[in-house]
Parts: C-alpha cells; sequence; structure tokens
C-alpha cells in the first residue's frame, strides 16, 4: 500500500497518526511524509533560519531510521493560508507522482490556522488529482480516501474509523521522544498525543487506537471484515 502523510509542522503526522504510520512502515508499505512548512516560527527566541534547519535535520534523521520517505515545501510558517494555488498545483503534482492509497492530513476544526488550512489545501488537492485539465501534463490519480487525524488543537472531531494501535503504542510515544525541540516545551502537547489514544481504544474495544474522520463515504465490497472474532 502506498500513503501520503501532508502535515502543516514536522511533528503533527506523529502526534495524530503515529501509530499508523509505524504499523504500515512495519508492513512494509510505501510511506511519503510531507512538511508544508518547517516550524521555523514556533520557538520565539532561536533565529528563523537556525530552526528550521534543526527541524529538518530532527525530521530527516527520524524519518531516515524509520524507513520513511520526507519531503519539506518550505511554504513561510503561520502563512500557509496565503499559498493558494500555487500549493494546490505542487500537492496535485505529488499525489499524481506518488499514486497514493491514501492520503493523510489534519481535521478541518483546528484552533491553528495552519492546520486549517493544510486540511483544506490537501482536501482540494485530492479532490482536483483526479480532473484531466487540472495539471493537464500529468495523469490524473484517484485515492480511495482521505484520512484526518486530530491532535491537541483539533475541536469537534467526528471519528470514523479506528485503528488499533496496541501494538505500536510504545514506540510511539519513543517515537515522539526524538521531537528534542519540541518535547521537553510542549509536554501538553506531547502529553495529550500519547494519552488520547487510550481514550479511542476504550471506544473501539482495544487497549489503544488512534481514529480518523474520513470526508468521502468509507465503502466496503461485502462485510467480511466485520466478521465477530472468536476468542
Ligand atoms: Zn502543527
Amino acid at each position: 500500500m502506498r500513503m501520503i502523510f501532508i502535515s502543516a509542522h514536522p511533528d503533527d503526522a506523529f502526534l495524530g497518526a503515529g501509530g499508523v504510520i509505524l504499523k504500515h512502515r512495519a508492513l512494509e508499505d510505501d510511506i511519503l511524509l510531507i512538511n508544508v512548512t518547517s516550524a521555523e516560527k514556533g520557538l520565539p527566541f532561536v533565529e528563523e533560519g537556525f530552526l528550521r534547519a534543526v527541524r529538518e535535520k530532527e525530521q530527516d534523521i527520524l524519518c531516515r531510521n524509520l524507513g520513511i520517505a520526507v519531503e519539506f515545501l518550505h511554504v513561510p510558517d503561520l502563512k500557509i493560508q496565503y499559498a493558494g494555488e500555487e500549493l494546490v498545483n505542487h500537492l496535485i503534482l505529488k499525489i499524481r507522482q506518488f499514486t497514493p492509497d491514501l492520503v493523510f492530513t489534519h481535521y478541518p476544526e483546528d484552533i491553528h490556522p495552519d492546520h486549517r488550512s493544510v486540511s483544506s489545501v490537501v482536501k482540494t488537492a485530492c479532490h482536483l488529482s483526479t480532473f484531466p485539465k487540472v495539471c493537464p501534463d500529468a495523469p490524473t490519480h484517484t485515492i480511495s480516501n482521505l484520512f484526518m487525524w486530530e491532535e491537541y488543537s483539533t475541536r469537534d472531531f467526528r471519528p470514523m474509523v479506528y485503528v488499533d494501535i496496541t501494538s505500536e503504542y510504545e514506540q510511539k510515544k519513543e517515537t515522539l521522544r526524538e521531537y528534542k525541540t519540541q518535547y521537553p516545551i510542549l509536554r501538553n502537547v506531547f502529553s495529550h498525543a500519547e494519552l488520547q489514544p487510550r481514550v479511542r481504544g476504550i471506544e473501539a474495544g482495544c487497549e489503544y487506537a488512534e481514529a480518523f474522520h474520513c470526508p468521502w463515504p468509507v465503502t466496503a465490497g461485502d462485510l467480511s471484515q466485520f466478521r465477530r472474532r472468536r476468542t
């Protein structure tokens, strides 16, 4: 399977969907992580160029160790809402080039403007990637669905699909600690990412789970995957 995770800032995808990333990496699925910004405005007393380099190196090392491809788009931090058509077209071409089964991104209701903007832009790009007259030089591509994760800043989240990450939970916590520029100063953000899977696990009937919202219908060829498991 092929999956693209598109986040506003380097740590967002692992905060919201780290268990799923680790699960599907272990299954040897092809994963591409796209960082729209490098979060260079995230620390008020650190020079932006320096922080950009540090955060990209942090993400590079983490992804290299996990065998995940990573790209940085270098849209200015806190200005994604002004990136417009150029960013949409870039993502359309990336989707057509990588040909993912699934795309993952932020949920649209979020207190962080960059998260809201990425959610909207990614949904538009997934939709327009099916239109032959948009970026006509590249063949169209249709994904199976868009999966939207939740994190500390998400509001009014409507979970639709739960993924059991019980086997990946401890590794997710270890992976989050690799964000050494963020983990010590954003303890509540990271605590939320560690606690939320237990809540979703209780709802889903397992120890730990990550939940996702899909904007388009989740369909099944038949219902055999819902056969009751016998213990
Ligand atoms: Zn973020």
